[in-house]
């Protein structure tokens, strides 16, 4: 049997299902837990499905989480979604179950789970969860919510379409789930749109940014910085890809200093491969689009150092 039909077994089999996700979510990672979650309620009404995690940072125009006791957990079968590692998983809780399954679409550096369902090549995890719902046609029920939630996954995920993950196969699953009805102009444009505060830190980034001669890039946004702009960390989400767009830019890090002191690293990448540099600190992620932490100046420099070659050896 494969693992598809495996994780369907499983669904059949509890009453209760909780669904996480990972800390600092994005729409592909509220996508494809609440789109899993809208999936399977209207599939199985007479199970009971939660999603849970805690602030949604932004996306409520996507989901709201919900409160659980631990209790809940007894007996319960746990589905994280979007998440390589378990540090990584939002609400600590997760293990309480009875049993845990992994749908991912991230290097599967941590295997973590009874069962694994891991495709690095799926542009998004929303696409899986939407691939799963394709598999089982007659038991799965897509409708317009579900669809709305994974497109938006997708769509985030893949920078609309953009990056090198998105596939003929994307573009077939994307199209399915429009078929439902939803308005996904305006999904689009919520998921695009930036505050006036963040358009002005695109500013200062475009201002400020440095960028070497074979096109390693970053900006190092401090406590002080974010302050002016009146800014908190989770709305630099907005900036993340605009480096990307100077024509020199070829691989790009984002320095955001945290109330603790330490530096949140958002890296992204055109073509030199980013996530094995991010693994070395304390990070991870996918081949073009990684996240890591620098203790201090010196290990931001560090950082930057080791982009600036990997950008100096790509041919
Ligand atoms: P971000 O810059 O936070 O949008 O992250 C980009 C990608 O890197 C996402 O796929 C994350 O799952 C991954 N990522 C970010 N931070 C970490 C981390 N500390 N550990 C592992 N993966 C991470």
């Amino acid at each position: 049997m494969s693992v598809q039909a495996d994780i369907l077994t499983a669904i059949k089999h509890y009453e209760t299902i909780i669904i996480h996700r990972h800390l600092r979510p994005d729409p592909d990672a509220i996508g494809s837990q609440v789109g899993l979650a809208e999936l399977l309620r209207k599939s199985f009404p007479e199970k009971t499905i939660y999603q849970v995690g805690g602030p949604v940072e932004g996306l409520d125009y996507l989901a709201e989480m919900q409160e659980i006791p631990t209790e809940t957990y007894q007996g319960a079968l746990v589905i994280v979604t979007d998440t390589a590692n378990s540090p990584r998983i939002s609400d600590s809780r997760y293990d309480q179950g009875d049993k845990l399954i992994k749908i991912d679409h991230h290097p599967n550096d941590e295997p973590y789970g009874d069962l694994v369902w891991v495709e690095t090549k799926a542009s998004s995890c929303s696409e899986m969860i939407a691939d799963f719902w394709q598999m089982f046609p007659e038991e799965l029920k897509m409708h317009e919510e579900a669809a709305r939630l994974l497109y938006g996954g997708i769509v985030g995920d893949t920078g609309r379409f953009l990056y090198p993950a998105t596939s003929a196969h994307t573009l077939e699953i994307a199209a399915k789930l429009l078929d439902f009805g939803f308005d996904a102009a305006k999904l689009n444009r919520q998921i695009d749109q930036i505050s006036r505060k963040v358009a002005l830190l695109s500013g200062y980034l475009f201002q400020n940014l440095e960028i070497d001669e074979n096109g390693a890039a970053r900006i190092i946004l401090t406590s002080e910085r974010m302050a002016e702009f009146g800014l908190k960390d989770s709305e630099t989400a907005g900036i993340v890809s605009v480096p990307g767009v100077i024509e020199d830019v070829l691989a790009w890090a984002i320095f955001v200093q945290q109330p603790e002191g330490y530096y949140r690293v958002r890296l992204r990448s055109k073509g030199p491969v980013i996530n094995e540099l991010a693994k070395q600190h304390h990070g991870g992620g996918h081949p073009l689009a990684s996240g890591a932490n620098a203790k201090d100046l010196a290990e931001v420099e560090e950082i930057y150092d080791q982009i600036k070659r990997l950008c100096k050896e790509f041919e």
